[in-house]
């Protein structure tokens, strides 16, 4: 719900102080109304019903993947959409990958949310209404900014959002920032220390291919993202994640493996192999046997490395996919 109208509407009905952190923790823990909050009076209850909506966001669609992956597709008041997606673990891990922007400017090739148009930086309340859908449904445990959007252009809504996932059940131990290297917002989270994880998509580490990838490699290049990562890691003490998408025959080979290792020190860095979700962007998802061979090099080289699990691949779960589609649908019907 948006917590600025519901402290406004407070204020304006001279509620005490605490009605706000009352109303609050119910949504946190999953209530689905008003109604259930039997703490507050029922005045204020039907009060808030008719000027607070529960949620900042409308759902306008639902896929449930095979694996149990879900995906929601959102639109915001000004009709903007938003994805997230709860990805579900056999080891009782409920994962949230949520959106910080309606759309991206940052245009990385491989990415379905670079290919639509910019909307806006979406607020707290926004952020928090995806997690909050999903903890309607079951309770969740870790989130992940990896959905539509760079979070770290829009930083202030993005800890704001963060501080609060606590009450939803999402320790800040539990809860990543994923960066495709935007370094003003690293040095922010080095200076002031936010709690939770930092993750850099790194998908190259040769300059020329990753500008090629991901344009804003111009603005920033990878030197002075790993720069700057290293002093967060300096000033933190804490470990950067690289998340790395195993595109075949362009960024998996033996030598790309060994140019990654040679910029990443092993005491900064974990890498994450990802295997590629393809979209309908001109790139093929590595083999199996290449993520295992890329992988094996890494950890030759010293460096701890993962595969992350595929989730979702028959219901678009990669990032931007499901509105694109709608997008496409709406485009469809229209010709
Ligand atoms: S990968 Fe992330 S930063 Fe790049 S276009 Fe997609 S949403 Fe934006």
């Amino acid at each position: 719900m948006d917590l600025l109208l519901l402290d406004e509407r407070l204020a304006a009905g001279e509620q005490p102080g605490f009605r706000a952190r009352q109303v609050w923790e119910w949504a946190a823990r999953g209530a689905g109304s008003y109604e259930e909050m039997t703490n507050l009076p029922l005045e204020l209850r039907e009060q808030l019903a008719g000027e607070v909506p529960f949620s900042s966001l409308t759902p306008v669609r639902d896929a449930l993947s095979s694996d149990g992956t879900e995906k929601a597709l959102f639109e915001t008041h000004d009709g903007r959409p938003v994805e997230a997606v709860l990805m579900r673990y056999r080891d009782g891990r409920r994962s949230l990958c949520v959106s910080s922007q309606s759309g991206c400017p940052l245009t990385c090739t491989f990415c379905a949310t670079g290919a639509m148009r910019f909307g806006r930086n979406l607020t707290a309340s926004e952020i928090l209404d995806q997690a909050l859908h999903f903890r309607r449904k079951e309770p969740v445990n870790h989130a992940v900014f990896m959905g539509m959007g760079e979070p770290l252009m829009n930083l202030d809504a993005v800890l704001a959002a963060c501080e609060r996932l606590p009450d939803v059940g999402i320790a800040h131990s539990h809860t990543g920032i994923s960066t495709v290297g935007w370094i003003p917002g690293i040095d922010r989270m080095a200076e002031e220390g936010p709690p939770v994880r930092l993750a850099l998509s790194l998908h190259a580490a040769d300059e020329a291919l990753r500008s090629e990838l991901m344009p804003v490699n111009d603005r920033y290049p990878l030197r002075d993202v790993l720069a700057a990562c290293r002093d967060y890691h300096e000033r933190r003490n804490k470990d950067v994640f690289v998340e790395y998408l195993m595109l075949g025959g362009v960024n998996d080979s033996a030598e790309r493996a060994e140019e990654l290792a040679d910029v990443l020190d092993p005491r900064v860095y974990k890498v994450n192999l990802i295997p590629y979700n393809p979209t309908d962007a001109a790139f093929e998802g590595s083999t199996p046997a290449a993520i295992a061979a890329f992988r094996e090099r890494l950890e030759a080289r010293g460096l701890r490395a993962t595969v992350r699990l595929t989730r979702g691949q028959d219901i678009a779960a990669a990032c931007g996919q499901l509105a694109a589609r709608s997008a496409d649908a709406v485009t469809a019907g229209a010709g």
